[in-house]
Parts: structure tokens; sequence; C-alpha cells
């Protein structure tokens, strides 16, 4: 089922009582427009032209060793030495692609899957890339008739390209190692987000050798062509989407901080001003990847729900004080710009499947839950359950009152403790779950047991929306 927006959303809580010019003209300003509905044929095709660039890459190994070749000194390690390679080489490619934010991608996929897949492929690409140089490496020495040590040195020195590709691969393996989970989990999340992205150089210095070196490209022209243009879109891709789109749509709307007000305890609303926000695409449900140009917040950026559509000529968010930055965060002081990349994320109208919805938040899952009851249909009668350990962490409250009356929805809050307040009294008060589309927000932890529960009451899969709060 398609969405249809809501043909008058309320337009209540915080935003309207902003400003010098009151409500009456922030309730007038017109909507912003909702994100593209997903277009899921087209990633089947991506997908389908990503397989069969798979299966191109481990023909074109296969083919390019000659069975004397094969017979000589060390051509088996040579040619499983090639195939690696180029598998690795690759895989590593699809990996950049996952992460290089195609809008059409993450419309379908989210953000959160893609991460998924990426770090899932992750292993295998460095196996193989270090397959390749210890095989290879083993291939030569018996070749040349000499010991494998021996042979790392004429290797390096002895080929064009060779010394910036040993470079490439150290690099490569050193972000590697610093991937396994009891390493990373040392490493702050800034830190580690600087350091990963030195894998788009180590990629780019082992390239050169691949092209001259390669048995599949020395004397192949038209595959050496083929190769590099897939490289260099792919490496396009990345620049446009994560870096251009972002500064082009942060320059367009020039979001500036308007106001920060307490909303519950340590949790702020932060209230944006920017131009042509009536031109900017985002569904209820999404976010955005936030950078406040302050002094020693600009490097990083931190993923934040809309906590309301845009109500021209501002967009809002409500953030938890969790850690140092949402604790700068909610000291700023207006007038401070702010650089945003985005819009992502499926938690949307799009996804529904059924004519009913529950939408179940738990703590600061509210924000999304908010933005995302403007934009249902109307006639989906939504149950929202809340869920806070506190009365006061109950945010935003007022305004989801309203509107899940204006959708003729019913609305349940559930304070405490989880022991007096397990999470499958949740479900007990939505009743017809299995007929309505579930939204659940949250902590990883909240969301992974409501899914747990609704897995356990039959709720089919599809009709389960999830929207973590870690990436
Ligand atoms: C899709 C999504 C939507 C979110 N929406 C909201 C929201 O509307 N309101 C809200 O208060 N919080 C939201 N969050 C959580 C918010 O991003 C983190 O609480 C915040 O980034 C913490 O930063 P910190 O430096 O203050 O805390 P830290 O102590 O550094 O981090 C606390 C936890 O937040 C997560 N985190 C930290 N930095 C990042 C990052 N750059 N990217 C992803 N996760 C990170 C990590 O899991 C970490 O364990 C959302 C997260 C995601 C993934």
């Amino acid at each position: 089922m398609t969405a249809k927006p809501p043909s008058a959303p309320p337009r209540p809580g915080g935003l309207l009582t902003l400003g010098p010019d009151g409500p009456a003209q922030a309730g007038a300003a017109p909507s912003a427009p909702r994100s593209p509905a997903p277009r899921p044929l087209l990633v089947d095709l991506a997908v389908a032209v990503v397989a069969v660039g798979f299966g191109l890459s481990v023909g074109l190994a296969l083919t390019a060793t000659s069975h004397s070749q094969l017979a000589a000194p060390g051509g088996p390690a040579l040619f499983l030495g090639n195939l690696t390679g180029l598998a690795g080489t690759y895989l590593a490619l699809v990996m950049v692609l996952l992460i290089s934010r195609i809008p059409f991608v993450e419309q379908v996929l989210g953000q959160d899957t893609l991460l998924r897949w990426h770090r899932r492929l992750a292993p295998w690409p460095i196996t193989l890339i270090i397959a390749h140089v210890i095989i290879l490496t083993i291939g030569y020495a018996q070749a040349a008739h000499t010991g494998i040590l021996h042979e790392i040195g004429p290797l390096v020195n002895g080929f064009p390209d060779m010394g910036i590709a040993t470079a490439g691969f150290v690099l490569m393996v050193a972000i590697s190692v610093a991937s396994f989970y009891p390493i990373r989990r040392r490493i702050k999340r800034e830190n580690w987000w600087a350091l990963h992205l030195f894998m788009y150089l180590a990629l780019a210095l082992a390239f050169a050798h691949e092209i001259v070196l390669g048995p599949s490209f020395v004397g192949h022209p038209m595959t050496q062509l083929v190769w590099s243009v897939a490289w260099a879109a792919s490496a396009g891709l990345v620049l446009a989407y994560r870096v251009g789109l972002p500064v082009v749509r942060s320059i367009r709307h020039g979001l500036v901080v308007e106001e920060i007000r307490p909303e519950g305890p340590g949790v702020v609303t932060v209230i944006l001003r920017g131009r042509h926000l009536e031109r900017l695409a985002v569904s209820g449900g999404q976010f955005f990847e936030w950078r406040f140009l302050a002094r020693g917040m600009w490097w990083q950026a931190h993923p934040f729900s809309i906590s309301a559509r845009p109500q021209p000529p501002y967009l809002r968010l409500t953030v938890k004080c969790v850690g140092d930055f949402t604790t700068a965060l909610a000291g700023l002081p207006a007038g401070t710009r702010v650089a945003l990349e985005g819009p992502y994320g499926t938690f949307t109208a799009h996804a529904l499947r059924t004519r009913k919805v529950a939408l179940i938040a738990g703590g600061i899952g509210v924000t999304s839950v908010r933005s995302l009851l403007e934009d249902l249909p109307k006639g989906t009668r939504p149950v929202v359950v809340l869920r806070a350990s506190s009365e006061e962490e109950l945010v935003l409250r007022e305004e989801i009152a309203e509107l899940v009356k204006w959708h003729g929805g019913r609305l349940h809050e559930v304070v405490g403790p989880r022991t007096a307040q397990p999470i499958e009294h949740l479900a007990e008060l939505i009743g017809d779950i299995k007929k309505r589309d579930t939204y659940v927000a949250g902590s990883e932890s909240f969301v992974a047991s409501v899914t747990r529960l609704l897995a356990l009451l039959k709720v089919p899969q599809e009709a389960v929306h999830a929207d973590v709060y870690a990436l």
C-alpha cells in the first residue's frame, strides 16, 4: 500500500510557539515534500549487475592462465594468487558501494541494513587479499627456485607500482586488525570513523599494480578500461553522495540553531531555522547525520531523527544527552551553523503493508515515532505505546497524544522499571497486533527484545519495521 499524506496534519506542540511570528505563521507555512517512494526493482537490478560483475571478475582470473603457465614451477600458486586478488578486490569495491549512500539503494534498504551487509562482507575481501599476497609470494619463490622470505624484497622492489601497493596492503591490514571487536570497542567511535577513512587511501594505493601487473589486465586494454571505469565510478559515487550532495544541501538550507529548549530530564529539543526547507524532501521517521559547526564538534556527524516534519523555516530534532557530543550539543548558542547529510532511513509510511498501524517507542525512540505519526495516512488508527522508566522521561507526550487523537487511535503510556513492566505487556496492549504494521524505535536492546517478541507472536516479518538508535 502506498502511503497518502494526511489531508490536514495537525501542527501540535513546540514548534508552534516559536519566535516572534507565533503559531499562525508557522502553521500556515508550506510543508516540505516527502522523500521519494522506494523502488525495489531498481535495487534488484543493481544487485544483479553486481553479481554478474563478480562472476566476470572470477571468469577473468580463470581464463588468464594458460595450461603451460599452470604446468610451470609456481604456476598453480600464481593462478590462485591472481584469482584471490581479483575476487578480493572486487568484493572491496562492493563494500565501498554499500556505504556510498546512493539514494535509490538507501531508500529501499536503509543505512542500517547497508551497514550490516558492509560489516558482514568485510572479512571476505581482506582474507582474500591477504591470501593473494601470501600465495603469490609462494608462487614467485617456487618459480625462482628460492625461499619465500627471500622473494619478498625482489617482489616489492622489482616490479612497477609494487612499493605503493605494499604500503596500501599494510594500511589495509592495520585497519582490519583495528576492526576486530575487542580492539574496536576500545576506540572512540569518532576516532574509529576517522581511521576507517584511510581504507579509501589503501584501496587507491593498491589500484595501479592491479592494472599494470595483473595477468588478466596486461595486454588487455578493454579489461583495463572496464576495471578502471568501475573503480572511478565507485569513487565518484562516494564523493557525490557522501561529500558533494551534503555540502550542496547544507549550503542551500543554511541551517542555524534558533533555540535549544529543555524537553525532559537530560533531553533537549533543538530548533533549527533554514532557507528553502519547503524543498527538503524528508519523510516522518527519517534521520539526518548532523554536523554542528562549533569548536570541537564540526568534525563529527551524529545521527538524529527529525522529531517533527519540517515546518519551513523550521526543522526540529530532540536529543537525549548520553555522551560528550550530545551534552555539548545541549549547550550550543543560538546562531551555531549546522550541516546535514541525508535524509536516511526506511522507518517511514512508505513501508506500510496493511491498513492499521502500531507504534512502539522505547525512551528517546519517541522522536521518530512522533514525526512518523504526522505522515501516517488517515484511517490507520495507530495504537501508540510509549515506554519510559519514569513519567518525566515521556517526552513529547502531549504532541503524540494530540496526533493520536487526530488519527482516531489509542495511546498507552507504560512507565516503570522493566521488571514491573515486562516487554510482553506492550504487545498485549495493542491486541490485534498480527493485523497491523508494527513500527518499533529505540535502543538496540529495546528494539531487539520487542522484535523477538513479535516473532514469537508470529507477526509477519515484513510487517515489522525497526528504527534502532545505533549504527
Ligand atoms: C538512526 C538513528 C537515529 C537516532 N535518533 C536519535 C534521536 O532522535 N535522538 C537522540 O537523542 N538520539 C538519537 N540517536 C542516537 C544518537 O545518535 C546517539 O545517542 C549519539 O550519537 C550519541 O553521541 P555522544 O557522543 O553524545 O555519546 P557517546 O557516549 O559517544 O555514544 C553513546 C552511544 O551512541 C552511539 N553513537 C555515538 N556516536 C555515534 C555516531 N556518530 N553514529 C551512530 N551512533 C553513535 C553509540 O552506540 C554509543 O554507544 C539515533 C541514532 C540512530 C542510529
